[in-house]
């Protein structure tokens, strides 16, 4: 059974671990935040749940999937045995450097080190540890059950080996793959941002109220969900970081909007806090 090691158990690590342990694998999930860790246990219960009554899968599926999953608040017991370890941490560099250079020093030398970030360089992450051949980013959707793409994204030195582990990884996992060589934002966040970001822009110069800005994209344009809506479900202090690291990166077009600031500044940070651009309390 291969082993994964999930870093950061909050909005993606915890969807991650869920559907890697509902697909037979072994999962160590772990999080600086004790909080965080048992929220995560609590959401993968009631998923689990959910999918029972739905009628999706049995009892046995929860016992099992749930004898699969250990939590921890030490890295170094959650990542020893590993064969791939997935960081989902925040989307700051530094955060990311630190977590794996940790990891190169705590998980067997053969272990692929996955990120899940939405825009950042597989490459410069790879170069601060000691096997960059074995560092690729891992890109899941939100919620990671439902969503069916995995953006896998190739740095400068990542192996073939390495490119064809996770794809095998995705497809047991039940998702569909698509290749990328590095480049900010990858394909979906690239585009993804740029059309919350001009929703955003949108709503500040008053063109339309924010449901309404919402229902035309959604029945208009068919997407399956508004942009606004998307950003509250993605987390509006994580999607300000993503703007601002396509904004450094890319140029003036991804300047994240004023609005986006504002909200984060006030810890309105969308589904994760209850408010957003919509209400969810
Ligand atoms: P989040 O804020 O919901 O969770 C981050 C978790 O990381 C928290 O539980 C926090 O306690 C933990 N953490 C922080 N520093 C840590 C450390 N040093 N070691 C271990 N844990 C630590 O963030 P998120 O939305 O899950 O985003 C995580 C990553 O996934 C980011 O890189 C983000 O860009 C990416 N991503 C997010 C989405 C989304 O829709 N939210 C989608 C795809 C990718």
């Amino acid at each position: 059974m291969t082993r994964i090691a999930i870093i950061g158990s909050g909005t993606m690590g915890k969807g991650i671990a869920y559907v890697a342990a509902l697909n037979g694998f072994s999962v160590a999930i772990y999080d600086i935040n004790t909080e965080s860790l048992s929220l995560a246990e609590n959401y993968i219960q009631q998923e689990l749940i959910k999918s029972e009554q739905r009628g999706y899968i049995s009892r046995e599926d929860i016992n099992k999937s749930l004898e699969r999953i250990t939590f921890y608040s030490d890295l170094k017991s959650a990542v020893q045995d590993c064969d791939i370890a997935i960081e989902a941490v925040l989307e700051i560099m530094d955060v990311k450097i630190e977590v794996f250079q940790k990891l190169d020093e705590l998980c067997p030398p053969g272990a692929i080190l996955a990120t899940n970030t939405s825009t950042m360089s597989p490459t410069e992450i790879g170069a601060q540890t000691s096997r960059p051949d074995k560092v690729i980013a891992m890109h899941f959707f939100n919620p990671v059950h439902k969503m069916k793409l995995i953006e896998i994204v190739r740095g400068l030195d990542t192996s073939k080996e390495t490119v064809q582990f996770v794809k095998n990884l995705g497809a047991k996992m039940k998702k569909e793959t698509v290749e990328v060589n590095e480049f900010p934002g990858f394909i979906t966040s690239r585009m993804n941002c740029l059309i919350g970001n001009e929703a955003m822009n949108m709503l500040l110069e008053g063109v339309a109220s924010a449901e309404d800005i919402d229902k035309a994209v959604n029945l208009g344009l068919n997407h399956p969900m508004g942009p606004l809506a998307l950003a509250d479900l993605v987390g509006l202090d994580t999607r300000l970081r993503n703007m601002e690291y396509l904004h450094q990166t890319l140029g003036e077009k991804y300047r994240p909007c004023p609005l986006l600031k504002k909200y984060v500044k006030a810890g309105k940070l969308g589904v994760k806090t209850g408010s957003g651009f919509f209400n969810y309390k």
